[in-house]
């Protein structure tokens, strides 16, 4: 995500008889995570109907699986609210079935109705198993993650989403309106979306067929290792394309004087972040304009600018830049999310670099450096106590100390760690983290083993930095 900030300081149903097809080859997420979805939405409510199988490769035994229903932070009683100020009209998810491979099953919700955990017969490992899961989700009125404002709809986080199984279980962190709460695996996605014919529809993945029946249309959208799912919708949408080597790139926009300048630079971005970093993961690209209450937002294979987006060059490097941090290469967004935010900030600056602006990297670099550093010096001049720490859960942040800390200081980790062990070997270090993590969780130990393999130990270095005792102004010049 981009938050908007004016610097001011320097500036299918699983009926019986069908069968669980086993994973092939061709499968690259070990758990094989699909979810088939049947989606209509009429005025503000999705209903829905999904199903989601998996392999369990994560313990003998395992007897419940626990969902993630995002759409309940935006209910008027949220003990979680995804929203900050009172909305129009709020929002929510009520299920109305569970089965498990074809027999109804029974569920709860966590308290806070931001979970629902599922029983079923133990798996043991190796075991797939499915689940059809039939829901209807009420879109709020506004401009946020889940959302409809004007005619515009902002579709993500609508549907019950597998949990991580981290090890210990599956995660059940509490939302947060600071930074992005959102933390899933990758799966393959088959959708069909049917709405009212007016709307211009993008979604997350490609498009494979449309057809019509009298004010409706259906809408079929397929892609593999999409970490999550999202579509935008408006009537009054206009779309332009390009082509980024084999990558379609899309723009939705309603108003843009500037509209084929964007979809150049996200082209070029893509070109630009593939030959750096590793080819670019998705099928398609799609960046769309959104009413909403962040400069940008970031999906698998779509990133949403926002209307009023205060500068949408660098919002669209940075969220075009979060297809392989994030998108392709998670981390963990409640106690990791210098690693993405860090590395989309560095890629967004660095991409001048790499198209052979070096000056206007270094500039872009500094009035990061300068707002940070001047940031950590009114705190100790302050004598404010804040810890500057990156490696806090998100929930310990204010908007501003989480832009400061999470964005601007892990960004400055990055460019220290390229100045020290020099471009070519921090290039290397990227290419082989993204390498080794495409599709599954990175984090700052896959990033660690990556700079093992290129650059050499960087564990003092990092951990100097995430820390709150080293202030970045011993590292960092201006
Ligand atoms: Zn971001």
């Amino acid at each position: 995500m981009k938050k908007i900030l004016i610097i001011l300081t320097v500036a299918a149903i699983m009926a019986a008889g069908i069968i669980l097809t086993a994973c092939t080859d061709k499968d690259i997420n070990d758990d094989c995570l699909t979810y088939d979805m049947k989606l209509s939405l009429t005025e503000n409510v999705i209903t829905g109907e999904q199903t989601v199988r998996y392999k369990n490769i994560y313990v003998d035994g395992l007897g419940q699986t626990t969902f993630h229903l995002y759409a309940n932070a935006y209910n008027e009683d949220a003990a979680n609210p995804a929203y900050t100020t009172e909305l129009s009209s709020y929002g929510g998810i009520e299920i109305d079935s569970v089965s498990v491979n074809g027999n109804p099953a029974e569920y709860v919700l966590s308290e806070d109705k931001e979970y629902m955990t599922v029983s079923h017969e133990a798996l043991k490992k190796g075991d797939e198993i499915s689940f059809v899961i039939n829901y209807r989700t009420t879109v709020p009125e506004g401009n946020l993650r889940l959302s409809m404002l004007n005619g515009s709809y902002t579709l993500s986080g609508f549907y019950p989403q597998m949990s991580v199984y981290d090890g210990e279980g599956f995660r059940t962190d509490k939302f947060s309106a600071v930074g992005d709460p959102i933390y899933s695996s990758c799966g393959d996605y088959t959708v069909s979306f049917e709405c009212d014919q007016s709307l211009v529809v993008c979604s997350s993945v490609k498009t494979s067929g449309i057809s019509t029946s009298g004010e409706r249309q259906t809408i079929s959208f397929n892609g593999s290792n999409i970490r999550d799912f999202a579509i935008v919708c408006n009537a009054n949408y206009n779309v332009i394309n390009g082509k980024a080597g084999e990558v379609t790139v899309y723009y939705f926009y309603e108003n843009d004087e500037n509209a084929q300048e964007t979809l150049n630079l996200a082209v070029r971005a893509v070109e630009t972040y593939g030959k750096a970093f590793g080819a670019y993961p998705f099928d398609t690209y799609t960046v769309a304009r959104v009413p909403f209450v962040c400069d940008g937002m970031e999906y698998s294979g779509l990133s949403l600018i926002a209307n009023n987006c205060v500068d949408v060059t660098e919002t669209v490097l940075h969220e075009t830049a979060h297809q392989w941090w994030y998108g392709a290469v998670g981390s963990d967004p409640i106690n990791e999310s210098y690693m993405d935010e860090g590395l989309a900030t560095f890629s967004a600056a660095y991409y001048y670099e790499l198209i052979g602006e070096s000056d206007k990297f270094v500039e872009e670099m500094k009035s990061i450096k300068r707002a940070y550093l001047s940031y950590e010096r009114l705190q100790q001049k302050r004598n404010s106590g804040i810890c500057l720490a990156m490696n806090k859960p998100i929930y310990e942040f204010t908007e501003y100390q989480y832009q400061m800390v999470e964005y601007y200081k892990s960004c400055m980790m990055f460019d220290n760690l390229r100045e020290i062990f020099g471009d070519e070997k921090f290039a290397e270090c990227l290419k082989q983290y993204y390498e080794d993590n495409k599709f599954g969780i990175g984090g700052l130990e896959a990033f660690r083993a990556a700079g093992e393999k290129t650059m050499g130990d960087i564990k003092g270095l990092t951990e100097a930095w995430i820390g709150e005792k080293v202030v970045a102004t011993t590292f960092a010049e201006e």
